[in-house]
């Protein structure tokens, strides 16, 4: 992976260069898989001698994919790598479909290719956002979304735990795609839908989200009953402005995050349920009817994030002399 200062350079090799300037350009993280397969180009951890860039420790495609022009400059020099993306460091949740119909269709008709995740999305009264897509050579289809900050999600293999269901990977932290424009002996990458890529919608977010494990309480937080309150009414009131002054794009996931953190209060007997949702909704209620969510989308989401939030339960340790009565939230 030298350059080759003398040598004349691959028009193919020059095409892919192109293909990864211009991903990393768009902000995405590259770094080169094999010539015509999906194998990352680099050694693996067990073939690591230590060298180089490993010096210090083997770092592995996710490490050491990169947005810097000269350094892909250098990858692409003389190999006609393909372009794999490291879906962490890009911030992406990619969706991986096993099969979609042919290559050019529109948006709703490519939706209907995916009787899984169109099942999935019905249950959830939600539609597939359009995003930007690829077609695999084999006729399967990544689609592309960003992952909201805050969340870290890694890969999920369909059927499997937290995944979306049979026949439906999804590539986050510790994955990657091979991008548009990358050559298999069966064909080609192509883009299928030039859209921009498109934040996850909250109801995947949660869907593909590991159940919550409660905190420990090495160091429990000891309040007077009126401290306590305070301290509740606090969060309260911060969750509500998280949620009113939340960006488009981040809505969902805003409102779903805070649902989550008052569900624990819920769940820990520190916060009445009908309030935690009152105070969520009238939040919300500054974006119904915005930018298309409806009030009904707002409502389940608080649903999700209650219920999500429970079963995590966060209680507020007061001291005990001051404890007043078997909930303690109110006076
Ligand atoms: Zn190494």
């Amino acid at each position: 992976m030298t350059d080759s200062a003398g040598k004349q350079q691959n028009p193919e090799t020059l095409r892919l260069r192109k293909v990864a300037l211009e991903a990393a350009e768009a902000g995405l993280f590259v770094f080169p898989v094999r010539e015509g397969s999906k194998l990352p180009a680099f050694h693996g951890k067990n073939d690591c001698k230590g060298r180089g860039v490993c010096a210090d420790g083997h770092q592995g495609w996710e490490q050491r994919s990169t947005r810097d022009p000269e350094q892909i400059r250098r990858w692409w020099s003389q190999t006609p790598w393909n372009v794999g993306i490291a879906c962490g460091p890009s911030r992406l949740l990619v969706i991986d479909l096993d099969v979609l119909p042919e290559r050019g269709v529109e948006w709703k008709d490519l939706a209907k290719g995916w009787p899984v995740l169109d099942r999935v999305a019905a249950a959830h009264g939600a539609q597939i956002p359009a995003t930007y897509a690829v077609t695999t050579p084999s006729g399967g289809g990544h689609l592309y979304y960003r992952m909201p900050d805050g969340l870290e999600l890694r890969n999920t293999q369909g059927g499997v735990g937290h995944s979306i269901g049979p026949l439906v990977d999804t590539r986050a932290g510790g994955g990657f795609v091979v991008g548009a424009g990358s050559v298999r002996p069966e064909g080609r990458y192509t883009v299928a839908f030039h859209g921009v890529i498109e934040d996850l919608p909250g109801w995947l977010a949660d869907l593909l989200s590991p159940p919550p494990q409660p905190e420990p309480r090495a160091v429990p937080l000891q309040l007077s009953t009126r401290r306590a309150n305070a301290y509740i009414a606090a969060i309260l009131d911060a969750e509500a402005d998280n949620v009113s002054s939340a960006l488009k794009g981040q809505r969902q996931i805003t409102l779903l995050n805070s649902a989550r953190t008052l569900g624990r209060l819920v769940g820990g007997r520190e916060l009445d349920e009908d309030n935690a949702r009152e105070v969520l909704l009238q939040a919300a209620t500054v974006h119904i009817g915005v930018d298309g969510m409806t009030r009904g989308e707002v409502e389940r989401t608080i649903d999700r994030g209650v219920a999500y939030g429970k079963q995590a339960p966060r209680t507020i340790e007061r001291r005990s002399d001051e404890r007043d009565g078997e909930n303690g939230s109110r006076s």
